[in-house]
């Protein structure tokens, strides 16, 4: 059994030509593949799905934060493929489920509470794992890993027109969309990141390492994440507000809102050649922004 998603909802929007400061701007609505296996998750979880079926697992067993759109889709995909499936959640069970959570539930994922600390002993988590779920099939945080690249790289194949962009932009939190799509690049694109986290140095180096694009093609922006993962300011939500308003365009506090910013900032600086195409991938995330109150954006996402 495969998953199904009806990728013919996909289409590619105009950005509003002065946030774009002239230089030609869309964006790849990955968002309206499916309100929760939303994005590039679901493109990051079809060959680990595929892996369970083949290895006759009974399910997946992932990790994520309270708000991860990652375990919604993980929880959403297992249902529609009837395996099952079990969310390590970081940090304690305070009894007040998150509406992820409360979602991953209703999908019919199981649930387990760990400490920060003992979330960020991912070996041990392994162990434990191994131990508890032997018929589970471990997918790391975010899809990160050789199946999730792979899978993130078919997003190129859903472009209308792949080779007319001169530069593609992306979020960036683990950075396997990243690496998945820098792998599909011709030798005249490239592709830029746009980091949600604080810090996280070791994406790059790693992308270079392990595939094929060259240091030219590729850059990680990291100015954008105001204040950090899930962080967010008045002049993001502005921001956000404002591309709304001139495109209809829905995007999330803690992935899209930030690449946008980041895209319109970087043409403002005009970095990109005259003759840049760009196309920025909206890669879902929208049920993120149900941690916001409901007057603080002036589009409503789910
Ligand atoms: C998960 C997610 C990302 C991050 O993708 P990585 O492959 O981990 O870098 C970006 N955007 C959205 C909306 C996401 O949900």
């Amino acid at each position: 059994m495969t998953l199904s998603i009806d990728t013919s909802r996909i289409t590619v929007d105009p950005l509003p030509v002065d946030l774009g400061f002239g230089y030609p701007s869309a964006i790849l609505r990955l968002d309206k593949i499916d309100p929760k296996i939303s994005g590039n998750k679901f493109f990051k979880l079809r060959y680990y799905l595929e892996e369970a079926v083949t290895r006759r697992k009974s399910g997946l067993l992932t990790f994520g934060g309270a708000w991860s759109n990652h375990l919604v889709a993980t929880a959403a995909a297992c249902r529609q493929i009837n395996l099952a499936c079990v969310g390590v959640v970081r940090g304690e069970n305070t009894g007040n489920l998150s509406p992820a959570l409360a979602d991953c539930v209703r999908l019919g994922m199981k649930l387990e509470f760990v400490s920060r600390t003992q979330y960020k002993n991912t070996e041990e988590l392994a162990r434990w794992a191994a131990l508890y779920y032997p018929n589970m099939l471990v997918v790391p945080e975010g899809g990160r890993g050789m199946p999730g690249r792979r899978g993130a790289g078919e997003i190129a194949s859903v472009i209308p027109g792949f080779a007319d962009y001169t530069h593609l932009l992306c979020a960036v939190g683990t950075g396997t969309m990243l690496a998945g799509l820098a792998e599909q690049l011709q030798p005249h694109q490239h592709i830029i990141g746009i980091s949600s986290l604080k810090g996280e140095d070791s994406i790059l180096p790693e992308i270079l390492r392990e595939t094929t694009v060259t240091p030219a093609q590729i850059a990680l922006y990291n100015q954008f994440h105001f204040g950090g993962y899930a962080r967010y300011t008045k002049e993001l939500l502005d921001f956000m507000n404002r591309l709304y308003n001139a495109s209809g365009v829905p995007t999330d506090i803690v992935y899209t809102g930030k690449l946008c910013f980041g895209w319109s900032s970087l043409c403002e600086q005009q970095i990109f050649p005259k003759n840049a195409n760009l196309l920025l991938i909206h890669s879902g995330g929208l049920q993120g922004n149900r941690s916001l109150s409901a007057d603080k954006l002036a589009f409503k996402t789910l």
